[in-house]
């Protein structure tokens, strides 16, 4: 439940009428005035795209060389044969 300016307690009526005026200066500016905002959600793939092509592109997806041990795939032939051996 939203209180109204006029039930603030401890406030001088002064100090109310004039944050009364500012709210209205800003109603009066608020370029959305009349308008029924919907919040837009942010297209929940274009992080999924992001990665992907980045996956393509390093070669973790579609790449020719796959490492034996655990099947990545990889752009370079030594990436895949040194993928899962000790160091
Ligand atoms: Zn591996």
């Amino acid at each position: 439940m939203s209180r109204r300016i006029t039930e603030v307690k401890g406030l001088s009526k002064t100090t109310l009428d004039k944050a009364r005026r500012q709210i209205q200066q800003i109603e009066k500016r608020n370029p959305h005035k009349g308008q029924v905002l919907v919040p837009r959600k942010e297209d929940p793939h274009v992080k999924y795209e992001r990665l992907l092509r980045q996956a393509q592109n390093t070669g973790r997806i579609d790449g020719p060389f796959r490492c034996c041990t655990c099947g990545s795939r990889y752009l370079i032939r030594e990436d895949a044969t040194g993928c899962c051996r000790p160091s």
